[in-house]
């Protein structure tokens, strides 16, 4: 099957994509649903009595009906759509964190975190005086389970790690995690931005306090995110944006407001947004998992072998751990921006930088680095490509230097 054809993208412009942890391409299904919304259904949902307010009703509800069975939450209530990754752990930040962190109390975070599950954490712990705990990585780079038991105890409130590791693929080990933070009574929040794509969850048996991600990792519009919730959990939490729909009452000096899910999606939803996610996940699950995995796991494996014959890369990439179709990379003695810029002329889009992961960064003292990241329409002739684009890197600053020592 060729992947590719499915999304316009790829048809319209020469790329060899392989920037999809930072953003998925999307595929014509989503695409022609966005606008067919809009051009039959756009309504503002829940406002009005006429057709069109509550057709656009119907639809936000079935698309949530949808990731409520793509994640397993017992209620759709459960189901909170926000605007990204970004905007759900601030709305857990906010809501639970400055109602029920308190002063003395701990919060834990991985040190792979993505800046969106870092950031958020330390306005709380400032705040209300709350102290941050870094869990640190084992010798295969992955959340190290030995460091979190010895650092969790009855201080901690809150554990906030991420499911895959956005910087290098890894797999952390999140049931477990969530397992031993339940023994002391803290609440997780995964961070599944770049787990989604790869792997089912299922918030119920995980027991997820709290799941969070952005739909255009996963072939969805931008705007669109998801933030799950256990139910008992959301009751007792303050509203994040107040306006809109999230009221019950309103009188001059005071408001109550609406049962979830509506008391978390203040103004306007983004239904067009909600309506591409649904898409986007029958999509994903038409494909399964199992394709996905296996079209990264075959270009990984070949870019990898490829990469390594090169002899002037050196890369992140722990073969003794669980990963997705990343690979985190440096050419050696170059900065990562210039070998992007380089890639970019053989239309090789990859991500350079401190990939939003300054503190996992300099833990590992790598100041930056390169990131190619493959997806189910990624071919053979990416890879080739990239390797092609590599050895230009390679001509142009490691023969350089040769003439100059
Ligand atoms: N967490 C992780 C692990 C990520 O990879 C990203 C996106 N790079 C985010 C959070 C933030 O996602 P968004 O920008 O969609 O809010």
């Amino acid at each position: 099957m060729d992947y590719k054809k499915k999304f316009p993208i790829f048809s319209n412009i020469e790329s060899h994509y392989l920037d999809t942890a930072a953003t998925a391409q999307k595929p014509k299904v989503v695409l022609d649903k966005v606008v067919e919304y809009y051009e039959n259904d756009n309504g503002n949902p829940g406002r009005g009595s006429h057709a069109l307010s509550i057709k656009a009703e119907e639809l936000l509800t079935d698309a949530r009906k949808t990731v409520q069975k793509f994640i397993n939450a017992k209620k759709t209530e459960e189901i909170i759509f926000t605007k990204s990754t970004t905007e759900s752990i601030n709305l857990i930040a906010y809501s639970y964190g400055l109602d029920y962190i308190n002063e003395g109390d701990e919060i834990i975070l991985g040190i792979s975190n993505h800046h969106a599950n870092i950031v958020p954490w330390q306005f709380i712990a400032k705040k209300k005086k709350a102290k941050l705990k870094y869990v640190y990585l084992d010798d295969n780079d992955q959340f190290d389970l030995n460091d979190f038991k010895y650092k969790m105890s009855d201080k901690t409130k809150i554990v906030a790690v991420s499911a895959v590791v956005n910087v290098t693929g890894v797999i952390q080990p999140i049931k477990e995690i969530i397992e031993i933070a339940h023994k002391w009574n803290a609440l997780v929040v995964v961070d599944a931005a770049q787990s989604v794509l790869h792997f089912k969850h299922d918030v119920q048996e995980l027991d997820a306090d709290f799941l969070v991600f952005s739909g255009h990792k996963i072939f969805a519009p931008m705007g669109i995110g998801v933030m799950y919730g256990k139910e008992e959990i959301l009751n007792k939490m303050s509203p994040f944006l107040y306006g809109g729909d999230m009221i019950e009452f309103v009188t001059e000096q005071d408001s109550t407001f609406a049962q979830l899910p509506n008391k978390f999606e203040g103004g306007t939803q983004n239904v067009g947004g909600a309506v591409g996610l649904q898409e986007a996940i029958n999509f994903l699950e038409e494909i399964g998992y199992e394709k996905i995995n296996e079209v990264e796991a075959r270009l990984y494996e070949k870019a990898m072998k490829e990469m390594n014959k090169l002899g002037f890369i050196e890369t992140y990439s722990d073969e003794n751990v669980e990963k997705t179709g990343v690979i985190a990379f440096n050419v050696k003695g170059v900065h990562s921006h210039d070998v992007s810029f380089i890639l970019d002329s053989y239309d090789v889009a990859i991500r350079s930088g401190h990939h939003c992961a300054q503190p996992l960064m300099s833990y590992l003292d790598v100041p930056s680095c390169c990131r190619v990241s493959f997806s189910i329409y990624n071919d053979e002739k990416d890879v080739d490509k990239l390797i092609e684009g590599l050895k230009k890197v390679g001509e142009i600053f490691l023969s350089k230097d040769k003439s100059e020592n």
